[in-house]
């Protein structure tokens, strides 16, 4: 409270509190008196107090990410993607082309992926793109060849769901829902996957903080979804020489304030071939629970992000190079520390 509030001002202050059924604690200090909040289950909004006569500021002490932080669940959330585990230590590998284009080329990219050991096909059949004018999938049919491809190989299809009206579509061929980046603050979709117990991976949205990913996440675990997996795609800045700018401190930061898993998405967090490898492996350096990277047997004839797809040559030795660094990253303790 202002140091000059009155006690009809507090008064009014604590009576709002007990209207809305919690406990008001005055606390007079030396110049000023301070009103506690107790026995709230969610945080309660600033706005509610913040224009009251003599009130001069709120301070948040209930974290409003009560699911997704860890400090509320020290447990690391283990993602179970059909008997493929995410976060318990290893680095899982993500891989496909940005997008699903023919028979020949979904087939084409799942032997590479497969071949490199990965378990985890992706492949969009559902593209949200900048322009309508960009080639936007092949949508039922994509799925149609994901399925396929799913029935052929061993592999775990991480595909993007766009809108609540095609998650039903999505959900049968899809063994992990993807959120993209421009549908971080769905919160239709978000609720809509919330309801639904098949793993989401959500994209941290290009303009969006990492406060506000958490806050994403937690609409998905608050309607009983556990199975989330936070991923860090690079994010805008001043900066024109990259696509985005791949931000491995929300690596750090996400292991750090969440259970949650945490992949990083190097190809659009750079957006160019030959940044992708350098890093991929700072993200697993960094302690990245996977890595999820575009790759497509003939990246010069891609019908979307082709520029930043890499080889199957580039893939095969990336694959190669994060394997060893993930061994070397067990051994320090510093990098993923035990629960
Ligand atoms: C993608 O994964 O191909 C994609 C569209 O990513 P983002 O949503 O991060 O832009
Ligand atoms: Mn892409």
């Amino acid at each position: 409270m202002h140091r000059n509030a009155t006690e009809a001002q507090i008064d009014a202050v604590c009576k709002r509190i007990e209207d809305a059924g919690n406990t008001a604690n005055v606390l007079p200090g030396a110049t000023r008196t301070a009103v506690a909040i107790t026995g709230n289950e969610t945080g309660i909004a600033a706005e509610r107090f913040l224009g009251m006569p003599g009130v001069i500021d709120c301070v948040a002490v209930t974290n409003a990410c009560r699911l997704v932080s860890r400090e509320m669940h020290p447990q690391r959330t283990l993602v179970d993607v059909r008997g493929v585990t995410i976060g318990d230590g290893n680095c899982t590998t993500i891989a496909g082309p940005c997008a699903i284009e023919s028979r020949d080329q979904a087939f084409r990219s799942a032997e590479i992926v497969a071949a490199s050991g990965a378990k985890l096909f992706r492949g969009g059949a559902f593209k949200p793109r900048t322009s309508p004018y960009s080639f936007q999938g092949l949508k039922h049919e994509g799925l149609k060849l994901l399925d396929d491809v799913k029935r052929e190989f061993d592999l775990r299809i991480v595909t993007e769901v766009r809108d609540s009206e095609t998650l039903d579509a999505v959900e049968l061929v899809a063994d992990v829902l993807q959120i993209g980046a421009r549908n971080m603050q769905n919160y239709s979709l978000l609720e809509a996957v919330g309801k639904r117990r098949t793993p989401v991976l959500l994209k941290r949205g290009a303009g969006c903080t990492l406060n506000e990913l958490f806050l994403a996440a937690e609409y998905i675990l608050s309607l009983g979804n556990k199975q989330v997996i936070l991923c860090e795609r690079g994010i805008r800045t001043f900066e024109t020489m990259t696509r985005n700018t791949f931000d491995i401190s929300a690596i750090v930061m996400i292991r750090h304030h969440t259970h949650l898993p945490v992949i990083a998405d190097p190809s659009h967090g750079v957006g160019i071939g030959w940044a992708v490898p350098p890093m991929a492996k700072a993200a697993v350096v960094a302690g990245a629970d996977g890595v999820m990277v575009e790759v497509h047997p003939q990246p010069w004839s891609a019908l979307s992000d082709g520029q930043q797809a890499l080889t199957p040559e580039a893939y095969a030795q990336l694959v190669r190079e994060m394997n060893e660094l993930a061994a070397w990253r067990s051994k320090q303790p510093t990098v993923i520390p035990a629960q």
